[in-house]
């Protein structure tokens, strides 16, 4: 029962000392640190209460976590046809005889289709852009990886297209990009509907509203004609 007061005393003398924490007394904390720090919304400090939380753990269940990350990176596949993360070539959605195949619902990223299918509203299947169009970012329409949405729209695959991306301006100015390439098939192009409030990014709606605004998705001209 010592050993945890010990570690605690340890951590609150380690933060004390190095406010500014720079000066490690072990390399190897030192590094650990500075790969943790290097994630999105973690902080020097939070990087250092993860290691110690960390350095505490079984050997075992270290390696296990180490492992999964290196497993995670070197085995995930992404959908041959949608582009959403996968274990195999096709991904569950993609492959499942239930879903209408016909009916495609653009996204940004794959927390979309996660946050989507949270609602258990949609039955279509996705296509994953990876990225919106963002010249502050200098990301161009070239960076969107939309060309098996465009085969299948060639190939008349494609009944309806659902634009469903962020309510930002970069999601609207990539919206009315795909419309325009798009518009001259003959398929159906909708977006979600706006008159509910769904938030900037499609993640952080809550799902009976995420859920309602695809239910009652409109035509995408109706979207810029107001
Ligand atoms: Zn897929």
């Amino acid at each position: 029962m010592d050993k945890p007061t010990l570690d605690i005393t340890f951590e609150i003398s380690l933060s004390k000392k190095m406010m500014s924490i720079d000066q490690f007394p072990s390399r190897l904390l030192e590094d650990a640190v500075n790969e943790f720090a290097r994630l999105p919304g973690i902080g020097r400090k939070t990087a250092l209460r993860l290691v110690l939380h960390l350095l505490r753990q079984e050997t075992d269940e270290v390696r296990r976590f180490s492992n999964t990350i290196i497993q995670l990176k070197e085995n995930i596949l992404y959908c041959k046809s949608c582009n959403n993360i996968s274990d195999s070539e096709i991904c569950n959605i993609c492959s499942n005889p239930a879903r209408d195949q016909e009916t495609i619902c653009v996204v940004e990223n794959i927390r979309d289709v996660m946050a989507i299918e949270n609602t258990h509203q949609y039955r279509g299947i996705y296509h994953v852009l990876g990225a919106i169009i963002s010249p502050m970012d200098g990301i161009g329409p070239e960076d969107l990886k939309f060309n098996i949405l465009e085969k299948k729209i060639k190939n008349q695959q494609v009944t309806e297209l659902i634009l469903a991306l962020s309510t930002t301006m970069e999601g609207d100015t990539t919206n009315f990009y795909l419309y325009k390439k798009f518009n001259e098939f003959t398929i159906k192009i909708t977006t979600l509907a706006r008159g509910v409030s769904i938030g900037d990014e499609l993640e952080y709606a809550d799902e009976v509203t995420l859920g309602r605004s695809i239910i009652n998705r409109t035509p995408f001209q109706n979207s810029f004609s107001l």
